[in-house]
């Protein structure tokens, strides 16, 4: 069965086109800058040669149309006609507590997904432009939702509620909902993989850390505790976005610098964390660079990042009442070894041992970086979003 899974943002649409006989990659690749002028869409078919095509593309319907092209073009795709693909799945951030679980696309479910925009103005309304220029080209496929937030609706009331007046849940349904679910899902299912034991007998703390970052604590395979919130905007100290703070700074900056409610959210998404620290960018490579320069700023982004991850270690290793298996994943979990070794470092009282060797290591395979006497293992697992989508709609659809 070929599945082709969707990920719409407002202005930008990414795809992957899956062979499920043996999980491989047909096809990836982007369309950019909808809506504007001069789209690009960006095609890479394995196995051949990647292809770019600048045109002008209004709205994701048209976007869609591109892609099934692309995919169905004599000399840059992969197969002979779209009706090879069987189904498609798309990403959602937010399921509210509505969706526990992934699902087939009915109109009850739409609506209930349009229900959801008000938790994610800016996440799922482009994610049903693309559910329905989904629907709109491939007419009578089977299409799928897979939310971000599913996961981790097996949290405890405890971790979930905020201690704020309960009419605001109530009413709202203001609660921690987190984020990342499907790549905290996969790794750490792939961690019990790799380690060969049970995954119903492990505590294991997924680190996502990518442009955005969230932490998990997961026990028996389930999230008991995670650090994004009602919105992506809580936890860990990310590439533009703040992370924690004192509530209080909120109403106090907007009555010193007279900002509106929508100022004040972009200054906290879009220009906070490593970047406003930094001063020079969001980007771990570069704050990294420029502390290995000596440069104030960069070292402060640094170690502000660092500290705050490991406080999260710590705190969720308490949650759970011990820690087992600790995974870095994402962008910066996966690539960044001096970001792993700092943090690892000042963790030994856990019995963490770190094997500087096994860290340095470059490979995009899952690996352990702990030795052998390490009484938590320290594993790295490369994400793989997509693939939770692709399995997800594969038995949705079955
Ligand atoms: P993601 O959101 O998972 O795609 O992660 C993107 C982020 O990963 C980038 O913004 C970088 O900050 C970070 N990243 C990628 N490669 C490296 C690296 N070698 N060292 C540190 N950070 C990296």
């Amino acid at each position: 069965m070929k599945i082709l899974v969707i990920n719409a943002g407002s202005s930008s649409l990414k795809y992957q086109l899956y062979d499920m006989t043996d999980e491989s990659v047909l096809a990836k690749g982007l369309v950019e800058r909808i809506g504007m002028d001069s789209s690009i869409l960006t095609h890479k078919p394995t196995g051949k040669e990647e292809y770019t095509e600048v045109s002008e593309i209004l709205e994701h319907t048209t976007a869609v149309r591109k892609v099934l092209n692309a995919l169905t073009d004599a000399e840059h795709g992969v197969i002979s006609s779209v009706s090879e693909i069987e189904a498609v799945g798309h990403r959602v951030v937010h399921g509210g507590e509505i969706f526990k679980q992934s699902a087939l696309i009915t109109p009850e479910a739409k609506s209930e997904i349009r229900r959801l925009f008000d938790l994610a103005p800016l996440h799922n309304p482009p994610s049903m432009m693309g559910i329905r220029a989904a629907e709109a080209n491939m007419p009578n496929v089977p299409q799928t939702v897979i939310f971000d937030t599913s996961f981790h609706q097996t949290m405890p009331e405890k971790a979930y509620m905020y201690a704020i007046p309960r009419v605001l849940y109530n009413k709202y349904k203001v609660r921690r909902y987190g984020a990342h679910g499907t790549s905290h899902d996969f790794v750490s299912k792939e961690a019990a993989k790799f380690l060969g034991r049970p995954l119903e007998d492990l505590k294991i703390i997924t680190c996502h850390i990518g442009n955005g970052g969230s932490i998990t604590a997961v026990q028996g395979g389930l999230s008991v505790d995670t650090s994004m919130g009602m919105t992506p905007l809580e936890g860990l100290m990310m590439g533009t976005r703040s992370g924690d703070l004192d509530p209080a700074i909120v109403p106090y900056v907007m009555n010193k610098e007279e900002l509106t409610v929508n100022e004040v959210n972009s200054m906290l998404n879009k220009h906070s964390g490593l970047l406003a620290i930094s001063g020079i960018s969001s980007d771990m490579r570069e704050v990294t660079e420029g502390m290995e320069k000596g440069e104030a700023n960069s070292t402060l982004a640094f170690e502000m990042y660092e500290y705050r991850l490991r406080k999260y270690i710590g705190s969720y290793a308490a949650a759970m009442n011990g820690v087992d298996v600790i995974v870095f994943t994402a962008g910066v979990g996966e690539n960044s070894a001096v970001l792993r070794k700092r943090v690892l470092e000042q963790l030994t009282f856990l019995g963490i041992e770190l094997d500087e060797s096994l860290n340095a290591i470059r490979s995009g395979e899952p690996r352990r970086i702990t030795t052998a006497n390490s009484k938590v293992e320290v594993l790295v697992i490369p994400t793989n979003e997509e693939l939770v989508i692709a399995r997800d709609t594969f038995r949705l659809v079955q």
